[in-house]
């Protein structure tokens, strides 16, 4: 493994912090942090922290030891400051002196103990860097350790390797127990450079960061040219296996969402989100005759069972037909929720008061197709499937140098059911829209934009769809950080179904269209040219019924119900002079939605519409709006509030009727107004 340190790096990183008035050792703190961190064969998504134990001043000015730890909540690869909260040192070192301390006064002792009450949680294991007396630790789960330790002869094999230069800590769970342990193995040989901590991972120390650093890169090097030495077929075999290509994603996953979720007291639906994973090595991993055995043992680092399960569900369609594919996996996934619920019986007398997580799978590997890894959102999901590759990748290397093997179930249930967690969950609130994918058209304009931010507020994924490349490059920051964007000419039949069929592949699925593309052709009804009509047809009639054909055929496999809206206008009720070519087709776009209305709500599948007027936006202009208002001899505000409320109407407001209309359970046929009030355009 590379050695990522610089001295000029460093340099930059005192003098960076120097400004900000944070010591040298704080800045080489954060330094190698990022080095860490930011190697994902190192450390993924919060999985191991990294301290510094240094001297400060409190508020009587006096000076105090104080040990900085990661937070919880702070990944290793971005942290800043304020993720390595510190801690006065000696109350947690009294804590030495102690038999027994359970997990909620040790948490609560941290907190304590920090000297910034806002601060985060310091880790779990922070008590095991206090014991320490070193001023820099490092801890990570890196892949080439866990790959040697996750085996039945690991104590042997550690020897062999590291000599007696790591110590070596038998399993027990995180807390207070295991940093008293690590510490007695500390105590019967000081000369050690660091520890495994057997089926969990590999801490280093040294009195600089850049020695805890070096020897941390020296042992995982270590490891990885002991697994050199044994070839992988399992991940790297001769015979490439292919993807089926006849397995179809449009199919497969809409029918997983669909067996996965549940419905609320309230009617709507739970709902998962999809992150697939395919490369050849997964593909490889996947197609091993011994998948079932060496993936059917735990996982291999204990805290991945809070993001992946314990154990992956394997769905082998091979030789399922498409019309018995839905019975199949129903029964698969129920098979795997029994099973779930037998270990949670058996185990719950290890924690006490437990609540029951649900059973479904976090992972599901299908021969010849991928990993779909499942979460509430695409971040959770994210997770899962990075923690998932990280897996296969551990895995096929343990079982390439012997048999992979994991905790017992008994100890993964005691990770899984963690009083902290637990207690998350307790006071965890989700957004109305968890688990919801929303599927925008002319996504990247201001009413799209509107509509996006308020879906994105609410919990949904958002995948905008846009055919202007401008738009798609001025797309604020604080949006196309949380959304896909698309680019689709909507009025393309094959481009829009090609686009939902890439939204099924990103998240699994379709639950609220908004087909919100528009724009606004003139002319006089009695001379316009017929590429003028059509031409407006197609933009604000058919893309309007190829995005709903083409979601409603996902909507119907997922069978979840689902949601239709559309952008429409008040010309289609309200005619203006030389409006016909825009009003015309959005008189019918208006009856689309109606028809949706009768032939779906079967389905639990409401379709409804927006009615708004004069919204600055692509179709209403800066340049619009200064003929229109000198044409009517008023000013442009007059102009822009000139409705009964005498208020200008803003694509925000057209965000929020589009928000409302997607969470009115019970309403399905409906146009709402957004126009400030015109009695002309009510309907009746
Ligand atoms: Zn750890």
């Amino acid at each position: 493994m590379k050695n990522n340190w610089k001295n000029i790096d460093a340099k930059n990183y005192i003098k960076k912090y120097k400004e900000k008035n944070i010591s040298e050792d704080l800045a080489l703190r954060i330094y190698t942090t990022h080095l860490l961190g930011k190697n994902n064969e190192l450390v993924l998504h919060g999985g191991g922290n990294t301290s510094l134990k240094t001297t400060t001043k409190n508020i009587f000015n006096e000076n105090i030891d104080v040990m900085h730890v990661k937070g919880s909540g702070w990944d290793m690869g971005i942290i800043d400051y304020p993720g390595l909260p510190a801690v006065e040192l000696k109350p947690l070192l009294k804590t030495k002196k102690l038999s027994k301390l359970n997990d909620f006064d040790m948490v609560n002792l941290q907190r304590k103990s920090l000297l910034d009450s806002k601060s985060p949680n310091p880790s779990v294991e922070t008590l095991l860097h206090a014991f320490l007396p070193f001023k820099f630790v490092d801890h990570t789960h890196a892949n080439a350790i866990l790959s040697l330790i996750d085996q039945p002869n690991d104590v042997e094999i550690c020897k062999k390797i590291f000599g007696n230069k790591l110590g070596i800590v038998p399993y027990i769970i995180p807390g207070f127990d295991l940093a008293k342990l690590t510490y007695q193995v500390f105590k019967e040989n000081e000369n050690i450079e660091g520890f495994i901590l057997l089926k969990h991972g590999i801490f280093t120390f040294g009195n600089t960061a850049k020695e805890s650093y070096d020897r941390m890169i020296k042992y995982v090097t270590k490891a990885e040219k002991e697994l050199i030495k044994y070839k992988n077929n399992i991940i790297n075999t001769k015979k490439n296996i292919r993807k089926n290509n006849n397995f179809n994603h449009e199919i497969i996953l809409p029918l997983i969402r669909k067996n996965l979720s549940s419905k609320n007291k309230d009617g709507t639906y739970l709902k998962w989100i999809f992150d697939l994973r395919v490369n050849q090595k997964i593909l490889n991993y996947l197609d091993h005759s011994n998948l079932k055995i060496f993936t059917n043992k735990g996982t291999v680092t204990p805290d991945h069972v809070i993001r992946t399960k314990s154990k992956p569900l394997i769905l082998n369609i091979k030789d399922i037909d498409e019309n018995k594919l839905d019975y199949f996996i129903n029964r698969e996934i129920e098979k795997y929720k029994i099973n779930y619920r037998k270990y949670y019986l058996i185990n719950k007398k290890f924690v006490k008061n437990t609540i029951e997580l649900d059973g479904n799978p976090r992972l599901i590997y299908i021969p010849k197709f991928g990993i779909v890894a499942i979460g509430r959102s695409k971040k959770e999901a994210k997770i899962a499937g990075d923690l998932a590759e990280a897996t296969v990748d551990i895995i096929s290397k343990a079982e390439s140098l012997g048999k992979f093997t994991s905790i017992s179930d008994k100890e993964i249930f005691k990770v899984e059911y963690w009083p902290l967690e637990q207690a998350k969950l307790k006071t965890l609130k989700r957004a109305v829209l968890t688990g919801n994918i929303t599927v925008i058209s002319g996504g990247c304009g201001a009413i799209g934009l509107s509509i996006a931010r308020e879906f994105l507020k609410h919990g949904s994924q958002v995948v905008l769809l846009e055919n202007n490349t401008n738009n798609i490059k001025k797309t604020p920051e604080d949006i196309a950080k949380f959304v896909s964007i698309l680019k689709c000419d909507v009025t393309n039949k094959n481009e829009v179904k090609k686009a939902i069929s890439n939204v099924v592949n990103m998240y699994g699925g379709v639950d609220i269209m908004i087909s919100n593309a528009g724009a606004a052709w003139q002319g006089e009804i009695g001379k316009v040219s017929e590429k003028i009509l059509k031409e407006s047809f197609d933009l604000n009639f058919y893309a309007h019924q190829y995005l709903s054909q083409a979601c409603i055929d996902i909507m119907l496999k997922q069978n979840t119900g689902g949601v239709l809206l559309f952008n429409i206008t008040k010309q289609a009720i309200n005619p203006g002079n030389n409006f016909g070519p825009y009003g015309i087709p959005k008189a019918s776009t208006l009856f689309l939605m109606r028809q949706y209305t009768l032939e779906y709500g079967k389905f639990g599948i409401r379709s409804n519409g927006v009615n708004a007027d004069r919204i600055r936006s692509g179709i209403v202009t800066e340049k619009m709006i200064s003929s229109r208002s000198k044409s009517r001899n008023v000013s442009k505000e007059e102009y822009m509030t000139g409705n009964l409320l005498n208020e200008e109407v803003l694509a925000e407001d057209v965000g929020k009727a589009f928000l409302t209309l997607a969470l009115a359970k019970k309403t399905t046929g409906d146009i709402m107004t957004v126009d400030g009030g015109n009695i002309q355009a009510v309907l009746r």
